[in-house]
């Protein structure tokens, strides 16, 4: 189960209904299961970014590192599906890591529609749905 604070939920939304129609991303920093902050970053994929997203090691380790300096961990991923359902597509589940949790934001006309969340498993053949709380 994963569950993100009002405050981190308004900043994952509001950031990839302004990338819309493109993919959005960003990580979600937290504690124990409860997402207290999310970062959005730059997508960096260099295809079409309606399909995609990548991110930039870069930027992600400087916002694990901002994060351990806080007490607190980096517990996963949040992308958006443009005009899409929010599953978790074969390309999202070969870019995974096992350990993190991957919410899904459905953004259809430029607005949010549904999220679901997933965990993917260590050998990355799955990534089961986890129970999303937000807001
Ligand atoms: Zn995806």
């Amino acid at each position: 189960m994963i569950k993100i604070t009002k405050a981190a939920w308004d900043t994952m939304v509001s950031h990839v209904e302004k990338t819309f129609p493109k993919e959005g991303c960003g990580v979600m920093v937290g504690s124990g299961g409860l997402v207290e902050e999310a970062v959005p970053l730059p997508n960096t994929y260099s295809g079409p970014q309606e399909d995609f997203f990548v991110m930039d090691p870069k930027d992600l380790h400087r916002v694990d590192r901002e994060a351990r300096g806080k007490g607190l961990d980096v517990l996963g991923v949040f992308h958006s599906h443009p005009d899409c359902d929010a599953y978790f597509s074969k390309r999202d589940l070969e870019h995974s890591c096992p350990w993190f949790s991957y919410v899904v934001l459905s953004i259809k006309r430029g607005r949010f529609d549904h999220a679901a969340s997933y965990r993917p498993d260590f050998d990355q053949k799955e990534a089961p749905k986890e129970e999303l709380i937000y807001g």
